[in-house]
């Protein structure tokens, strides 16, 4: 398993060490999925922390 789930619809990173119910990671379609170990690169593109799984990195 990877690190991050990154949902490139919402733009929001997930942490799967974390992750739960309210995340929906199930409910993100395939061509909207990135699993990866390397998050940095997403956040650097403007993506959101996951408030539920990665509040560190939610700016809301
Ligand atoms: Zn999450």
């Amino acid at each position: 398993m990877t690190t991050y789930i990154v949902n490139t619809n919402t733009k929001e990173v997930h942490k799967t060490a974390k992750v739960e119910s309210r995340c929906r990671i199930n409910e993100i379609k395939p061509q909207h999925r990135i699993d990866t170990d390397n998050a940095q690169v997403y956040f650097a593109q403007g993506y959101n922390g996951c408030k539920w799984c990665y509040p560190e990195k939610n700016t809301g």
